[in-house]
């Protein structure tokens, strides 16, 4: 349960300069969220291809969260040539936090370009559908967070869950399907292929010889 953590009141609240003190200077806020991140493995991928893009993960579970705290500590102590002009990791952090509750609280009105819901909970029974994270409810919260033209990605090895993401997204007004090549086109190859590979969920999808189902949408501008 969730009651005994503290949340920001407002996204105008929150001092993003405990999470990215090299950035304080930039005004900067998080960009890129990866929703029930686990591990970390997505977002530490991603933080070396986009170095001037803030990124967070939000995990509900203690001890993974803490985890992943304390490797990216790690990873921003690491010894460097002598010639490198950037400390790396810099523009990667994580909060414990129950996303499904919370998520305008730590986002502002269009200020995320890409949302990532990857190999979340499945949650099989219907009775429990309604736990699942993308639901129609939780949909306007993602749009209202998300730029005109930013991305969620999902991404799943279970078929039925699959299916759903992408009915009740495709159903939303304020999303449009995109379809991989199109993202490829647009440059966000990269970013399709940490979405397939980089998380632990995925590597263990991958040893088990299971399928992935990708789907991306965007948000649509106006509204
Ligand atoms: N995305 C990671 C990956 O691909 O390796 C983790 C996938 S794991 C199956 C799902 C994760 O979502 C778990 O770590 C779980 O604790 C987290 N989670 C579930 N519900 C959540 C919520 N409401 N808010 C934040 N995290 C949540």
């Amino acid at each position: 349960s969730d009651h005994a953590l503290q949340y920001p009141a407002t996204p105008a609240a929150i001092d993003w300069t405990d999470h990215y003190p090299a950035f304080a200077a930039s005004g900067k806020v998080p960009e890129f969220a990866d929703v029930g991140c686990g591990f970390g493995g997505l977002l530490i991928s991603l933080a070396p291809l986009f170095p001037d893009t803030l990124m967070i993960g939000m995990e509900i579970r203690v001890q993974v969260s803490q985890y992943v705290q304390d490797r990216i500590a790690a990873l921003r102590v690491t010894t460097l040539p002598d010639d490198a002009v950037l400390r790396p990791f810099q523009n990667v952090s994580i909060v414990r936090a129950n996303a499904m509750k919370f998520l305008p609280n730590y986002f502002a009105k269009h200020s995320l370009s890409a949302l990532f819901f990857l190999f979340p909970d499945p949650h099989f029974k219907s009775r429990k559908h309604k736990a699942r994270i993308i639901s129609p409810t939780l949909l306007a919260e993602y749009a209202y967070v998300l730029k005109p033209g930013g991305i969620i990605y999902t991404i799943t090895d279970v078929k039925d869950l699959h299916d759903w993401m992408r009915t009740h997204l495709t159903a939303f007004p304020l999303f449009e399907p995109v379809d991989e090549d199109s993202l490829r086109a647009e440059g966000k190859g990269p970013i399709i292929d940490a979405v397939y590979t980089s998380t632990e969920e995925g590597k263990k999808v991958e040893r088990n010889g299971g399928e992935k189902w990708l789907a991306c949408f965007r948000r649509v501008p106006a509204h």
